[in-house]
């Protein structure tokens, strides 16, 4: 179904094209050369790589330039030659401790899509005018209102109410019965910054919008400094999810525990998704991950 105009659909070429090609397949062939080779660090394997490579139907022009961007997101592969202390539990689907190359292919996978997605997802989001993840439902939506979630110190970029007191921070937005402000469910009242009992959020009441959308252009004011969930993209990567009821002591220390779950999640209110169901259906598959696509907001 297509949902963008034959302009929004070329200014969308870019993202597109790094659907086409993801860095994983090409991660994964380093991961095996490294495993096999005599090197101590992802380093010394990224300064060999001077050739094109050609990998699961993919070919990388210049490997080395692309991968030095993810060096960082592959780094825990060389905790198989360099002993580390452990910093997280990977378990598969059954609880069970995963191995460590399915541990650390899972921690690595999620790393690179979770940074590839961000930079696809920026260049999908921008052509298409539109500013669903920045307002609050529309009318006919079921949904009373829409949640950000914001980390420690993120509040302060909104210029909102804040409602900070005891009844806010012993309740959760979607609690069977709503926080009430002044007899009103909080809900119903204007826009506002809440300190929930997991923490701030902003919240969206029907047919209100960021104080930081931009009216006209639709841009965000503050882009270069938007919260964490508002990069967090519309595709995404579902490999590990954290289980924090799994969560362990070792040696004084609280290690966060994750499930492999390895799949790439795709939210169907977002034109683009609707646009390229193909595409990322491809690009989930050159990665080995399944794609499921879910709605969240209609
Ligand atoms: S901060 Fe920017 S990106 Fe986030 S909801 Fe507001 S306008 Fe949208
Ligand atoms: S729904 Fe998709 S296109 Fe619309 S603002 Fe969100 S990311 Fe951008």
């Amino acid at each position: 179904m297509a949902m963008l105009t034959e302009k929004q659909i070329s200014s969308c070429r870019p993202g597109l094209k790094q659907l086409q090609q993801p860095i994983l397949p090409l991660v994964r062939l380093v991961w095996m050369l490294y495993l096999s080779g005599p090197f101590q660090t992802l380093d010394e394997l990224l300064r060999e790589l001077n050739e094109p490579v050609e990998t699961g139907g993919v070919r990388y022009q210049d490997p080395c330039r692309l991968l030095s961007g993810f060096l960082e997101a592959m780094r825990p592969f060389e905790r198989l030659k360099n002993a580390q202390p452990p910093a997280r539990i990977i378990l598969e689907e059954n609880l069970a401790p995963a191995d460590q190359l399915a541990a650390l292919d899972s921690w690595v996978s999620q790393n690179v899509l979770t940074q590839e997605l961000e930079a696809i997802n920026s260049a999908l989001c921008g052509p298409c005018g539109c500013t669903l993840c920045c307002t609050g439902p529309t009318e006919n939506m079921s949904h009373e209102f829409f949640e950000i979630p914001l980390l420690e110190n993120e509040a302060d970029l909104f210029d909102l109410a804040r409602i900070d007191t005891k009844q806010s921070r012993s309740a959760a937005p979607d609690d069977e019965v709503p926080l009430k402000l002044n007899g009103k469910p909080f809900f119903a009242c204007p826009s506002q910054l809440y300190n929930w009992s997991k923490g701030w959020s902003m919240i969206l009441p029907k047919q209100s919008s960021c104080p930081n959308l931009e009216p006209t252009s639709g841009g965000c004011t503050i882009y270069p400094k938007r919260p964490d969930v508002c990069r967090r993209p519309q595709i995404f990567s579902y490999i590990l999810e954290p289980e924090p009821c799994m969560d362990a002591e070792y040696e004084g220390r609280i290690l966060p525990a994750f499930v492999i779950r390895r799949k790439i999640l795709a939210i169907w209110d977002c034109p683009y998704v609707k646009q390229f169901q193909e595409e990322i259906g491809n690009y989930a598959q050159l990665c080995e991950m399944e794609p499921i696509f879910k709605e969240n907001k209609s």
